[in-house]
């Protein structure tokens, strides 16, 4: 096994696995590292896709899925390099919770962490400056984790610039989820807004949860992932199959809805239902309290709900449920654009075109680069 540290160069040919090293000193070990799995496959020029897992560490499909693709994928079927991190949010992820054990945090809020700072900051810091910037694209898999279920969706950040969001939508795409989610949401904490300040391309999913996992819901991430390594030229995809998908938008402040009382959770709808405004989305009971009636929770919009909290146990500003709404006419006009695009495969035909170009450097030429 390859132990990486986290100045070490990313290997640039063949099959590397092993692990990062994350320096953790603790009484009982002086000179002690949590040991974050990774695999580094390389063949030659091609793009370079970051596979992401474990960022929250209870969300466990996509950690799976990419178990499987490390331990499947060989240089030779591949063009260009695929950089696998299943475990991003590595205490989390052995411990099977949404944040840290170690400090409390949250990987997905704290970008762009800080190298000086606690285990979660340093693993931030090493996505952002390390991983990110040696990447082309990123797929970053998520789930409802343990508390929450989601449908089964690929998702994205929509941003102000226009020719970002596009790029986002072609690979969510790409994905080929049956739902996909623009998010109206802040992104620069997240994986989402790192990638962007390190100049890669992400698109997300959220598929499952509940603190358990289905065939279903793990063939789904594999294929998404399978289906946009086809798209990036990177691995060819023989059962590359994707859905005619449901575009959908969130936002959140409208979608989001959240439990005002204390009390144990009676869900009303299901996921994937319609639903309106007002209809009741469940109940909030108080068992503890001998005649209290139950707190009725109400849709505040029309949507699907695309989330659905799975914890029945409830306290007051937890998230139980989100929708989805339908789609702008120019999102939907933009999605049929990004279902044809290949802007990764354009884009990096284009650089290696103008490096085969470029003068080599030689003793007088001040414009060498
Ligand atoms: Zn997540």
């Amino acid at each position: 096994m390859a132990l990486l540290g986290l100045a070490d160069p990313l290997p640039k040919h063949g099959k590397t696995m092993g692990y990062v090293r994350v320096p953790f000193s603790t009484n009982d070990s002086a000179y002690g590292f949590i040991a974050s799995p990774i695999t580094v496959i390389a063949n030659g020029d091609g793009p370079t896709a970051l596979l992401l897992a474990g960022t929250q560490g209870d969300e466990f499909e996509g950690q799976i899925a990419l178990s499987n693709l490390a331990r499947e994928i060989e240089p030779d079927q591949i063009k260009g390099r695929i950089i696998i991190f299943p475990m991003a949010n590595t205490p989390a992820a052995q411990a099977g919770v949404r944040n840290s054990p170690i400090d409390g945090l949250n990987l997905n809020r704290i970008f762009p962490g800080d190298v000086r700072g606690r285990t979660t900051s340093m693993l931030a810091s090493y996505i952002e400056r390390a991983l990110m910037p040696e990447s082309d694209i990123v797929v970053d898999l998520h789930s409802g984790g343990n508390s929450l279920e989601y449908l089964s969706c690929a998702s994205y950040v929509d941003h102000l610039n226009t020719d970002e969001s596009f790029r986002r939508l072609a690979l969510a795409a790409a994905f080929g989820a049956p739902t996909t989610l623009a998010m109206k949401a802040f992104e620069d904490r997240s994986t989402s807004g790192a990638a962007r300040r390190a100049g890669a391309v992400r698109v997300s999913a959220e598929i499952g949860g509940g603190g358990r996992v289905s065939k279903a819901s793990v063939d789904m991430s594999y294929n998404g992932i399978r289906n946009v390594l086809d798209w990036a030229s990177i691995l060819p995809f023989p059962d590359c199959q994707r859905a005619d998908t449901n575009m959908m938008e969130v936002e959140a402040g409208r979608d989001y809805h959240y439990a005002l009382h204390d009390g144990l959770f009676e869900p009303w709808v299901s996921l994937g239902d319609h639903v309106k405004e007002g209809q009741i989305a469940g109940l909030i009971h108080d068992v503890a309290t001998p005649g209290s009636a139950p707190q009725e929770v109400h849709f505040a919009a029309d949507g699907n709900v695309v989330c659905l909290r799975t914890m029945s146990m409830t306290k007051r500003g937890d998230c139980v449920l989100h929708l989805a709404q339908l789609p702008s006419d120019n999102l939907l006009k933009n999605l049929e654009k990004a279902k044809a695009s290949t802007w990764l495969k354009d884009s990096y035909e284009k650089n290696s075109r103008q490096r085969s170009r470029r003068p080599k450097a030689s003793k007088g030429n001040n414009d060498a680069p």
